[in-house]
């Protein structure tokens, strides 16, 4: 039978595992980035590699810095959530986060009212 203690500590872990877990989520999906993989990687490894299991989340998580898309976040015009600023759409709610220009079809930002690029007005409303 296992120790309680034992169980405390796995309890833990996949509490931080969650927790790294949630925030990959929502940091990689943002950056429209294997978000699957890095949400689950977190826990697969507290329940596969439990001794070397927190060594291993803090290179996981250098790794991911290391890899993610390098970019500004900014919040989508729609949900708010946190998402990358190069992005056309939103990957949270699959609505458009830029605008795009008439004339010179760059994305424009989406409270622009005019192209940064071409200094058209003609942009899409939505
Ligand atoms: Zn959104
Ligand atoms: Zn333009």
């Amino acid at each position: 039978m296992p120790k309680i203690a034992d169980i405390i500590v796995l309890v833990v872990k996949l509490g931080i595992a969650g927790l790294i877990g949630f925030w990959f989520y929502l940091d990689a999906r943002g950056r429209d980035y294997a978000w699957m993989f890095w949400t689950f990687v977190p826990i697969i490894l507290v329940i596969t590699a439990p001794v070397v299991g927190v060594v291993a989340m803090i290179v996981l998580v250098i790794v991911y810095f290391m890899m993610r898309p390098q970019g500004t976040m900014a919040k989508c015009p729609h949900c708010n959530k946190k998402i990358i600023d190069n992005l056309f759409m939103c990957p949270f709610c699959q609505k458009n986060a830029k605008k795009e220009c008439l004339v010179c079809h760059e994305p424009v930002p989406w409270e622009a009212e005019q192209c940064p690029h071409c200094k058209s007005r003609a942009i899409t409303k939505s």
